[in-house]
């Protein structure tokens, strides 16, 4: 990549939250009955799993903000005390490097 630029975090309103978490709220409540009903826990992993790849999904899943073309996650690997990956979202038409700027390290 020849640059490497900030990407802003997507934009939510208000109302567009308050739908999504009421209605992960429902999920997740319709989960933990299913699961207390059939005495399993494989409704609530799997509405888990479900979760965590909507959220991937819609982080993931941006088009190029300086020309809609799709992005190519990447993970860096930062060389610093404390470690920590780099996220970036590869734009192979433009040549630009999107970052969000933040380190994501894990425990
Ligand atoms: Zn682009």
């Amino acid at each position: 990549m020849k640059q490497e630029r900030l990407i802003n975090p997507p934009r939510i309103s208000w109302r567009v939250k308050i739908v999504i978490v009421s209605l992960s709220l429902a999920m997740a409540f319709i989960a933990a009955w299913i699961s207390v009903r059939h005495d399993s826990l494989f409704w609530v992993t799997a509405f888990f799993v479900l979760t965590l790849i909507a959220i991937r999904i819609i982080t993931l899943r941006r088009p190029c903000p300086e020309c809609a073309g799709r992005l190519t996650p990447r993970w860096e690997k930062v060389s610093d005390k404390r470690g920590g990956y780099r996220a970036f979202l590869d734009c192979p038409r433009c040549q630009i490097a999107w970052t969000d700027g933040v380190i994501h390290v894990d425990d």
